[in-house]
């Protein structure tokens, strides 16, 4: 089969922010750090916290992290978030000021999470629990996927919950919870409303990101390469979104103004 083309770089966020207001909502990890073989191994590049404070500056505000993660587990690991950030696949979602945006969504029903934790402790996976669902680890050991998606979708049926699928990781989330949603909350109200979003992100959940970006005027940015995709450009790994936001490099912590 031939390989599918890699898509277009995007253009230079100077060149885009010189169009009009732009918003930047940042998946992390695969895209701000290396996936690493279990989510507590990745290792964050120096300063990242207050390097994404000082981008958000350059953009009036218009920065948020949107995350598979927990807020609080975002948090351990770039110190206190001074940007907005959406959690848990945007079920948990916050400004700026750490005020919440939205209601919070209920944590899963503790039968629904002793299912899982039994089910990973027989089989081998490693289970993280989280503030709003809880996910099944199969890294080390790949030919475990189809047992877990299969024990997942069916301990979602019996609890009305939504299985979401990441590389190497399953999880259960309660209905609803989607990086579109975080997306969409985020440009109802000041300092988003009226961008153009621009959604970075690497795995299958960003997608709804990306199609979110494109119903608002923007795009999305496949970190990767992963087929098929609603991402209009595309960056080949996190070093290259760094570059591309201006994160490293001698000009930090401000680098020059992307507001006109
Ligand atoms: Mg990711």
């Amino acid at each position: 089969m031939a390989e599918s083309p890699l898509l277009d770089p995007p253009p230079s966020l100077c060149d885009l922010a010189a169009d009009g207001p732009l918003a930047l909502f940042l998946d992390f990890d695969g895209t701000l750090v290396e996936i690493a073989a279990t989510p507590d191994g990745i290792a964050v590049p120096d300063r990242l916290g207050d390097r994404l404070f000082a981008l958000a500056g350059r953009l009036e505000g218009r920065l948020a992290l949107v995350s598979g993660r927990a807020i609080p587990d975002l948090e351990r690991h770039l110190g206190p978030l001074r940007v907005a950030r959406a959690g848990s696949h945007g079920a948990a979602r916050e400004r700026a000021d750490g005020s919440l945006l939205g209601a919070l969504a209920e944590a899963l029903p503790q039968a629904a999470i002793d299912g899982l934790r039994n089910f990973a402790a027989a089989h081998g996976f490693a289970l993280e629990e989280k503030q709003h669902g809880a996910a099944l680890h199969y890294r080390a050991r790949p030919e475990l996927e189809p047992h877990g998606v299969r024990f997942a979708e069916d301990l979602a049926r019996s609890h009305a919950l939504e299985v979401k699928r990441g590389k190497s990781v399953i999880e259960l989330v309660r209905p609803g919870a989607s990086k579109a949603g975080a997306v969409r909350a985020f440009l109802q109200e000041p300092p988003f409303a009226g961008a153009r979003p621009v959604f970075i992100g690497d795995d299958i959940t960003d997608e709804d990101g990306f199609a979110a970006a494109a119903e608002a005027g923007g795009f999305g940015i496949l970190v990767g390469d992963r087929r098929p995709t609603a991402a209009r450009y595309q960056l080949a790994d996190p070093a290259a979104v760094h570059d591309w936001l201006g994160l490293q490099g001698g000009n930090f912590p401000g680098g020059v103004s992307l507001v006109q």
